[in-house]
């Protein structure tokens, strides 16, 4: 699987965001010419999977062709879009996306709550949790496969089974629900003391969301390792990421499942520590 950053520049201005804003205001972006030449070398790696993220990528001029560009190029490429969705709440925008005919391709919306007020002090954008969520449901309409995607942050967690309850009512025919871990970088670094959560302070009520969810839709979590899970919970536990920025506590070296864990972001351990994380088969109670 690879990532290409489209652009940086983003019409939310989230407090969790992983960039620091001035990053954000950047015009800085990769034309078309530039994907092409990252796509040369992808092929030559064999990649079957392709994110297209930002920035906010809906907000960059010819994204239309960059998308027509791989499916015309790429056929058997699995493409998917990282947006906060906002731009698809305009009805001709979806279709002009509907009309590309784009056969492996499916979206990653990301909202922070079913509750207006919440949602929008984390985006610091008024007005974004109306957008993103008639977004949501035009893609929906629309046929696309969606998958929504939640940011556990400190200011969202308390409120997370009341969003499971909101996401069955309003996002029917949703293809998947992702819980992830804040990596704390950029925006989210500065703000670390609001918004950032122990995984055993938030946890429970992500637990809770999941009990609503699991029936109905398909459920995620990403980089939630096991041992802060109860076991029931760890078939939905999965890693997204295998880079730089994810690694383990030192004492998951004893642990029974470190091959399978789905890892722990490198920035959490710097600000919070490792302590959390309890090495599984030696006596914590899994
Ligand atoms: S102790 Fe480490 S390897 Fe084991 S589940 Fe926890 S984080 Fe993963």
């Amino acid at each position: 699987m690879a990532t290409i950053t489209v652009n940086f520049k983003c019409n939310n201005n989230c407090i969790s965001c992983i960039n620091y804003r001035k990053v954000a205001n950047s015009n800085r972006e990769r034309s078309l010419d530039d994907i092409k030449r990252m796509m040369k070398k992808l092929e030559k790696e064999g990649v079957k999977h392709l994110d297209l993220n930002g920035g906010e990528p809906t907000i960059k001029k010819d994204l239309f062709e960059i998308l027509k560009y791989l499916e015309e190029e790429y056929p058997r490429l699995e493409v998917k879009l990282l947006s906060n969705g906002r731009m698809f709440c305009y009805a001709d925008y979806v279709e002009k996306l509907r009309e590309l005919n784009l056969t492996k391709f499916s979206l990653v919306i990301n909202l922070y709550a079913g509750d207006k007020s919440i949602n929008d002090a984390i985006t610091r954008s008024p007005g974004s949790w109306e957008q993103t969520v008639k977004g949501m449901k035009n893609l929906l309409h629309a046929g696309f496969k969606v998958e929504l995607r939640i940011v556990v942050n400190k200011l969202n967690y308390r409120h997370l089974p009341e969003m499971a309850g909101f996401i069955l009512r309003e996002f029917g025919g949703i293809a998947s629900v992702d819980f992830i871990n804040m990596k704390v970088t950029g925006e989210a670094r500065k703000n670390r003391n609001i918004i950032l959560p122990r995984y055993t302070e938030s946890v429970a009520y992500v637990q809770r969301a999941v009990d609503i969810l699991k029936d109905q839709v398909n459920v995620r979590l990403l980089h939630f390792p096991f041992c802060i899970l109860e076991r029931k919970y760890w078939d939905f536990a999965k890693g997204v990421t295998i880079d730089r920025h994810i690694t383990l506590a030192p004492q998951c070296d004893f642990c029974e499942q470190k091959n399978d864990c789905p890892m722990i972001w490198k920035s959490y351990i710097d600000i919070i520590g490792p302590e959390e994380f309890k090495p599984i088969g030696m006596g914590c109670g899994h």
